[in-house]
């Protein structure tokens, strides 16, 4: 029902006129989310970062205690509200914080922190149904781990992908099992793509974590997880440096081993290798990482967000590319 609604704005004149205007995305080379939304609800749509109260099974014991060694006491949501709040009240106190720089009129609930299906079907629903019977909200996004989507999960997440729009967050972060082993992510690769077809069975939004600088990861291994995620039935990928945060046991590790971070420059011009080589399909979500700098180690240079998303604009415009320009479809 959602979905046709969706594809009627597709089909509607302006964004067919973007399209026709080849490969940017309004004002951006690459299919950004502010563009995809914009297409979907006609105008700017925000996101709401929430903390459900939710834990994690790579926390908790069920799999592990100590959860991925990047990961913060906050369960990888740095900016999310305060989780000791009801969902109505972190609601209204994201929409206050965002009304003092944007006459924002639709917001997408971002379950972000933490494992946002790891808990009783009856609780999921509750705090789903809580976050969506708010005025305004349009939508749901929701954070979680490839294993932690039980078919009775998926049969759920479908309700609420027939009635609003919804997409599912996989913080996969490389395709490489070595990698994901140094990470500490505690599945493997084959169980994201088994989770990412019975989500697509349902029709169901996936957007996928890619960190980029991973200790031992060469360019060509970065280039391999965005080929593979290129091709696979994927809508959306958040692309994040890798960032230290204190506290963590990546903290440690670097400390102890002070492996190569990725400079600026360097990541810059990462960035637009990665752009070219993916699917132009896919919804850029993210291209760096937000973090904060009460706690961030480094890289410090990532603070400067403008700055990198200005280099990214100007490279790409400098190799007269775009996203996709170098895809290849491959089946
Ligand atoms: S899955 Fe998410 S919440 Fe759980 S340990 Fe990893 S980063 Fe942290």
């Amino acid at each position: 029902m959602f979905q046709s609604a969706i594809s009627s704005k597709i089909n509607n004149t302006s964004y067919k006129k973007e399209v026709n205007d080849k490969l940017h995305w309004l004002d951006k080379r690459y299919h950004t989310l502010n563009y995809e939304l914009r297409k979907i609800f006609g105008e700017k749509v925000f996101k709401l970062s929430l903390d459900g109260g939710f834990t994690c099974p790579n926390r908790d014991g069920k799999i592990g205690i100590n959860g991925c060694i990047f990961c913060s006491d906050k369960g990888s949501g740095e900016y999310a509200s305060d989780r000791n709040l009801s969902i109505q009240k972190q609601i209204q106190y994201q929409i206050n914080i965002l009304k003092n720089k944007w006459n924002g009129k639709k917001y997408i609930a971002y379950f972000q922190n933490f494992t946002n299906t790891y808990a009783p079907i009856n609780i999921l629903k509750e705090k789903y149904e809580t976050a969506l019977s708010y005025k305004n909200v349009v939508g749901l996004a929701i954070a979680t781990r490839a294993d932690c989507l039980d078919d009775d999960v998926i049969d759920l997440l479908e309700k609420f992908n027939k009635k609003t729009y919804l997409w599912v967050e996989i913080g996969l972060q490389t395709i490489h099992d070595k990698s994901a082993k140094f990470l500490r992510r505690g599945y493997d690769f084959s169980l994201f793509e088994e989770k990412v077809k019975k989500l697509r069975e349902k029709n169901i939004n996936i957007v996928t974590h890619l960190i980029l600088g991973i200790p031992n990861e060469t360019k060509e291994m970065m280039f391999e997880s965005i080929d593979k995620i290129s091709e696979m039935d994927i809508q959306g990928v958040k692309l994040h440096l890798l960032h230290i945060i204190k506290g963590t046991d990546l903290e440690k590790y670097y400390l102890e081993n002070k492996f190569k971070l990725l400079e600026k420059e360097e990541y810059i011009h990462l960035i637009c290798d990665i752009l070219e080589r993916l699917n132009p399909k896919i919804t850029v979500h993210r291209v760096t990482g937000d973090g904060s700098k009460d706690t961030l180690l480094e890289p410090w240079w990532s603070l400067d967000k403008r700055s990198i998303l200005n280099g990214i604009d100007k490279e790409l415009k400098s190799r007269n590319s775009y996203q996709g320009k170098y895809f290849q479809k491959t089946k």
